[in-house]
């Protein structure tokens, strides 16, 4: 059995992997800052004699003792509100974060895994998103923080693999959504399930015209395992191409909480990407993989969890 570390192992993503790799019966080490992730999505786990919890911000100096097989880093702000009110934290975790993560795998002899993001394609220029599209991405814009910290991650991952040999994983991540998620994390799939609970006007930015690809949580946690366990360096695609209009969205949402909330139109957030779908092509040819769960059955699992917190 493997002794894995996961950052951000308290936020969305990374707590689902925690259990996973828990119920797999290897060790997880579990960092986190908590700045977005929450003890409330690991608290199941304290107490078991596998799991261990450390309230860290891995852009500081970072060791953790013993052996380590693999390491995923799942540490960042990811939606984009949190990442609009924490700009410099999300450049330095993508940064300084993950050189200080890589020093650590080298040390350790480990393999290691990055979350990476569909946002390093930008507003795409091309349709759906191939892994060898470089982006089309705004530098110097509010959401540039996120994108161009990932785009350096990645870099920094490439070159550790070229100069040091060591062992890489790249998981580009397209949206994602189920339980977990914070109800005010801002993330579309969140706003709208409690907007519609509550009996709320469902806030849709712009038209609504614009369009995304949503996997369910289960789905993106089986591709990120198998991804670890393959033999593929160079990065991968992961998401559900299942592309939709916002509004669609908001439709559907609406039909699934059986609400009779209206839509109340907001301004579009700069630079939002008008279109993205993964092209999922290579994950199907080398993880085997394909996303099973319906955007509805999702939607139905992710809601009943939102009415548990609402
Ligand atoms: N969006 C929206 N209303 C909301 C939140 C988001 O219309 O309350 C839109 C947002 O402008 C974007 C899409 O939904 O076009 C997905 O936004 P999200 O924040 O979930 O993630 P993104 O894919 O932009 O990173």
């Amino acid at each position: 059995m493997a002794r894995v570390l996961i950052t951000g192992g308290a936020g969305f993503l990374g707590s689902h992997l925690c259990d996973r790799f828990i119920d797999d019966g290897h060790e997880v080490i579990c960092i986190d800052n908590l700045i977005t992730g929450t003890c409330d999505n690991i608290a199941h786990l304290f107490g078991n004699p596998k799991f261990k919890f450390i309230r860290h911000d891995v852009t500081e100096y970072l060791y953790v003792a013993g052996p380590l097989h693999y390491i995923l880093h799942f540490a960042s702000p990811a939606s984009p509100i949190d990442y609009l009110e924490l700009p410099i934290q999300t450049l330095k975790v993508g940064a300084m974060g993950t050189h200080k993560v890589l020093g650590l795998a080298k040390d350790k002899g480990a393999r290691f895994l990055l979350a990476s993001t569909s946002e390093v394609y930008g507003d795409p220029l091309i349709h759906p998103q191939p892994e060898s599209y470089w982006g089309n991405v705004n530098p110097i814009g509010p959401r540039g923080v996120y994108d161009e910290a990932k785009r350096f991650a990645e870099a920094l991952v490439m070159a550790y693999h070229r100069v040091h040999k060591m062992d890489t994983r790249i998981a580009r991540i397209f949206n994602t959504y189920g339980p977990r998620m914070r109800p005010y994390d801002g993330r579309v799939v969140s706003n709208f399930i409690t907007q519609a609970l509550k009996g709320e006007p469902m806030t849709v930015y712009g038209d609504g015209s614009q369009t995304r690809s949503f996997c369910y949580v289960d789905d993106l946690i089986e591709a990120i395992t198998r991804l670890l366990f393959s033999k593929e360096t160079e990065p991968v695609n992961l998401g559900n191409p299942n592309e939709m209009s916002v509004l669609e969205l908001a439709t559907l949402v609406r039909e699934l909480v059986k609400g009779t909330c209206g839509i109340e139109v907001q301004p579009l957030p700069v630079d939002d990407p008008k279109v993205r779908q993964p092209d999922i092509s290579r994950a199907r040819t080398i993880l085997g993989w394909e996303p099973k769960v319906a955007l509805r059955e999702g939607l139905a699992r992710t809601i009943e969890y939102f009415r548990g917190k609402a």
